[in-house]
């Protein structure tokens, strides 16, 4: 279904959980975020009825994420559930990919399509303080059963933080060319738990860009066609010479994407958000909880689709201060 200035809705993204086994530095606080009780946590079953209405709208590819999607029970009986419905075409899943060494095989026979995995360092120390506590082996083995498996293209999304990571951008470079993975560079954005953490800031893709062209001449922008293949999502790609993977660019901060944005997103508990960068949502939850008809689901699908603003309505380049009022956690929102 299109939106209101023409843009194709197909694209639903679900964070399944608010909870998370790691503690980034710019998504939560060292304490956790106050959890949701979980009664008020969206049950399988009812966002699989969001999904089921969602489709014959025109939603045929699904995303899980969080929180930590993987830290939520029976995820793969889920996701069975989800790819028995007609119409769906694409499961994936946005992991911080601790607990892919355990779950990759469950998942894969379960029917997931492919897997975006965060991952901010590769130096075992930094990813550590980054995540506070996480194990970068763990990601790492989790990285190489995620190609085992055939769960490709494998994605890796690195948010790059000033003065954090930004001196590991020819590293990952380096990476690309060894491993079949596709790392994209991730303008940090100043919403949720990063509005107030102080280190915040964000280099702009297309210095990062200009860095590696020094090194690396060859930096080749992809066909269109290959670019299909990785999904027509909101990154530009490029090959480096020799590389068996690709290096992508997502600027939300300097180059907002608005215009080609095809999604609409479901928190766990329960609100349908048209732009991640909006405050907007439309209370679904409420519908579910009250013998709401597919119809009305649907209706408040359509409600939500014909809210999605033009252009974001937040600015995450101004000061915390001038923001206005506070934003959902990305751990709430799912990315
Ligand atoms: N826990 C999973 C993970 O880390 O992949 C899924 C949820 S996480 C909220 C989804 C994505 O949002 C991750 O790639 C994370 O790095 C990114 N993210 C979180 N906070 C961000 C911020 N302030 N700016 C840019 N990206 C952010
Ligand atoms: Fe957890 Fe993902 Fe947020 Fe890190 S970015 S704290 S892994 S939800």
């Amino acid at each position: 279904m299109k939106d209101k200035f023409g843009r194709e809705i197909g694209y639903l993204r679900v964070a399944v959980t608010d909870r998370c086994n790691l503690r980034c530095l710019y998504c939560m606080p060292e304490e956790g975020v106050e959890f949701k009780p979980h009664p008020e946590i969206l049950t399988y079953e009812e966002i699989e009825r969001v999904i089921r209405a969602a489709v014959p709208l025109g939603i045929t590819k699904i995303r899980l994420t969080g929180g930590e999607p993987l830290v939520r029970k029976d995820l793969p009986d889920f996701i069975k559930k989800i790819r028995s419905i007609p119409g769906i075409e694409e499961i994936a899943l946005t992991t911080n990919g601790t607990f892919l060494p355990k779950y990759a095989y469950a998942l894969k026979e379960a029917g997931l399509d492919r897997v975006n995995i965060s991952l901010d360092s590769l130096k075992p120390e930094r990813y550590k303080e980054m995540t506070r506590g996480g194990d970068l082996s763990k990601v790492l083995r989790g990285i190489n059963l995620a190609l085992d498996l055939g769960l490709k293209p494998v994605k890796l999304n690195v948010v790059v933080v000033k003065g954090f990571n930004d001196d590991e951008v020819l590293d990952f470079v380096a990476f690309v060319r060894e491993k079949e993975v596709h790392v994209r560079f991730i303008e940090f954005m100043s919403i949720g738990e990063s509005r107030t953490w102080k280190n915040r800031g964000y280099v702009e893709n297309a210095q990062l860009r200009e860095r590696i062209s020094l090194k690396d001449q060859t930096l080749t922008a992809l066909s269109a066609e290959e670019v299909s293949v990785l999904g027509n999502g909101p990154a530009e790609y490029y090959r480096v010479q020799g590389g068996l993977g690709t290096i992508g660019f997502i600027s939300p901060v300097s180059n907002h994407f608005c215009s080609r944005c095809n999604r609409l997103r479901l928190t766990a508990d329960g609100k349908l958000r048209p732009c991640l960068l909006s405050d907007r949502y439309v209370d679904i939850k409420t519908a579910l909880r009250s013998g709401g008809s597919q119809k009305t689901l649907q209706d408040l699908i359509k409600k939500t689709i014909f809210s999605k603003p033009e252009e974001k309505e937040i600015d995450q380049t101004k000061p915390e201060d001038e923001i206005g009022p506070d934003t959902a956690f990305m751990s709430q929102i799912g990315g």
